[in-house]
């Protein structure tokens, strides 16, 4: 099974890829999360990342396609996987296609499904200004919709939680003209592949994921 996760920034991508792989034991792939934990670590590749992303840009797709593609060949792939956060451009799409086709057959050869997770830009900012983030393990959690239970710090491995720089509303704003730009039209792109799903991603998380169980399961 291998899934791209579409939608605009703050749609609920995480939290569902999150939910789908622990159902169907498959690695949740997010490209942010590569550059986040690069960031966290003083690499050059999160050096260069982060001046892209502190202003609400994409970092360049040469510094995010082979970093993706690679994952995406490791062998816990082999079963499948849900990509988050990439593609977000049509080059980055066709990348991954060609990797695909080019070491696929079979079964093995393609994607099954693109799933747009449909949020309008007014609940977005909302969402972004109570997301609170774990840096350490990559769990996310909102201050209203889904609180930690342990407060202030990670349920998972108890980090402290904090605002992502990027999550701050001028910022979004600035995120939301990108996603409009540069990665809506994948939604046209994976319709022409016949692998488009979208759902709902207003309503509460557990229906969002239901949808796309039985979307999956179809
Ligand atoms: P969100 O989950 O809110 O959409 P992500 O964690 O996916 O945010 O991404 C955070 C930032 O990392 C993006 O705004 C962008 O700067 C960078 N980024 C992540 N994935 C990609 C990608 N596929 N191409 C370019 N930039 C990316
Ligand atoms: P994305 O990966 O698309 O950027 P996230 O999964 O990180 O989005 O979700 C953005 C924020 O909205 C997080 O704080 C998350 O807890 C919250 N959230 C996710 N899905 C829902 C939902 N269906 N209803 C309300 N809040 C949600
Ligand atoms: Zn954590």
């Amino acid at each position: 099974m291998k899934i791209v996760m579409l939608g605009a920034p703050g749609a609920g991508k995480g939290t569902q890829a999150k939910m789908i792989a622990a159902k169907y034991q498959v690695p949740h792939i997010s490209s942010g999360d590569i550059f986040r934990s690069n960031i966290k670590n003083g690499t050059e590749l999160g050096k260069k990342a982060k001046e892209y992303m502190d202003q609400g840009l994409l970092v360049p797709d040469e510094l995010t396609v082979d970093l993706v593609i690679d994952r995406v060949s490791w062998d816990d792939c082999k079963n499948g996987y849900i990509l988050d956060g990439f593609p977000r451009t049509i080059p980055q799409a066709k990348a991954l296609d060609a990797a695909l086709a080019k070491n696929g057959s079979g079964e093995n050869c393609g994607l099954d499904f693109a799933i747009n997770v449909d949020v309008p830009d007014e609940n977005i900012v909302r969402r972004m200004s109570g997301r609170r983030a774990c840096l350490k393990c990559g769990a996310t959690y909102h201050t209203v919709y889904n609180p930690s239970k342990k407060g202030d710090v990670c349920e998972v491995c108890g980090e402290a939680l904090v605002l992502r720089d990027d999550d701050k509303p001028e910022t979004v704003q600035k995120r939301l003209a990108v996603y409009h730009e540069q990665t809506q039209p994948l939604i046209e792109y994976y319709d022409g592949q016949s692998i488009l799903k979208t759902v709902d991603g207003t309503q509460d998380m557990n229906d969002v994921f239901a949808a796309i169980v039985r979307i999956l399961e179809a």
